[in-house]
């Protein structure tokens, strides 16, 4: 069984904060939040411990981890080189959700960076994830506290529904506030590249440092294994059938309300992952809505959308039907992870 226990997300209890790092340092496995989403902690310098990480995620261990400092000091407990670029991007944007890519020191394990020299690291901002952190006294690596392949948790009840019996413990502190994941920035090359888009936008990154690269491409193997035109490296994926729609917005709403209407005909039932004021397009249609927030509020969609696809799978949807919110600002990160989210993009 795993424990829960209740946190404040801003004064957490000191003692219980305590009792999870105890955890920590016997290589236990506790979930805890970040501003971005849960992560499933482990000691980063302990091999066995990170083990049981990939166990319990069914993760593949070519899939590396992201360390968690409480500090940018504590960076070279983990990485062997810091490039002055760092140190900008440090003042600028941590704590918070900007992961950077630097190399990496002897000991910490290979399989937390899955054999590579580099590891990837951040401070988050989360004042449970920074307790807990300090409370170890030890760098934690935390993959997103799901089983593999799954949408990302953003409160304590998505961790349970994936994660119950597998791990030791979980921090409960509430909903997440950014609700995707850290933007992962390699700044071992140069012009630094995004190797995922996420919580911190490309626009505030070049705003401090200057052009950034953005890859595009995620690995060849990804290509050879779609099976079906448009569809993507799969990962954060819901149950139902994910149909994404890009392009302009009426014609968007036309489609997605044609296939709406064809799906209530064939007794399929229909969620909807949009912004409220698309909602009116499917008003004549039988459909189950996921309201994100207004498409002006990219902030408010990015926080609602995994939430919005565990609701509508919690409903048994067989199909999910949503829409693209360009590729400005926070837009790029959902743009992503709608992407790989969808079964077919229309
Ligand atoms: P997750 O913590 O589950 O959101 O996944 C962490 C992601 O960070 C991985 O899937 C990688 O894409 C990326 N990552 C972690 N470490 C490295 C590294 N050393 N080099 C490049 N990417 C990394
Ligand atoms: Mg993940």
């Amino acid at each position: 069984m795993t424990r829960t226990l209740t946190l404040s997300p801003h004064s957490p209890d000191p003692n219980l904060i305590r009792q999870a790092s105890e955890i920590i340092l016997r290589r236990g496995l506790v979930a805890f939040p970040t501003e971005t989403v849960y992560g499933l902690g482990a000691n980063a310098l302990d091999e066995e411990a990170i083990a049981k990480i990939f166990i319990a995620k069914g993760r593949p261990s070519n899939d590396p981890l992201i360390v968690h400092v409480a500090s940018v000091e504590d960076i070279s407990r983990v990485a062997s080189e810091i490039p002055p670029i760092v140190k900008k991007l440090a003042d600028v944007f941590w704590p918070g959700p900007l992961t950077l890519i630097l190399p990496k020191q002897a000991h910490v394990p290979d399989s937390v960076t899955s054999g590579l020299n580099t590891v990837a690291v951040r401070v988050p901002s989360h004042p449970i994830a920074l307790a807990l952190i300090r409370a170890s006294g030890v760098p934690i690596a935390a993959p997103s506290a799901n089983r593999f392949g799954h949408t990302s948790p953003t409160t304590a009840a998505h961790v349970m529904d994936d994660l119950n019996g597998r791990i030791d413990l979980i921090l409960d502190g509430g909903s997440t506030t950014v609700g995707v994941e850290s933007t992962v920035l390699d700044v071992t090359c140069t012009p630094p590249m995004i190797l995922r888009p996420g919580g911190v936008s490309r626009e505030a990154i070049e705003a401090v440092i200057g052009a950034v690269d953005l890859r595009k491409k995620r690995t060849e193997s990804d290509d050879e294994a779609q099976v079906s035109p448009g569809l993507l490296g799969k990962h954060y994926t819901p149950r139902a059938e994910l149909i994404l729609c890009s392009g302009e917005k009426k014609s968007a709403l036309e489609k997605l309300s044609a296939l709406a209407r064809q799906a209530q005909a064939e007794g399929r039932s229909v969620g909807l992952l949009l912004a409220d004021e698309d909602m009116k397009s499917f008003e004549s249609i039988s459909c189950i809505p996921y309201p994100l927030g207004s498409s002006s509020d990219l902030e408010t969609i990015a926080r609602n959308l995994y939430a919005g696809m565990r609701t509508l799978d919690d409903k048994n949807v067989n199909i999910i039907l949503a829409r693209d919110f360009g590729e400005q600002g926070l837009g790029l990160a959902i743009h992503d992870r709608l992407m790989r989210a969808a079964s077919q993009i229309i």
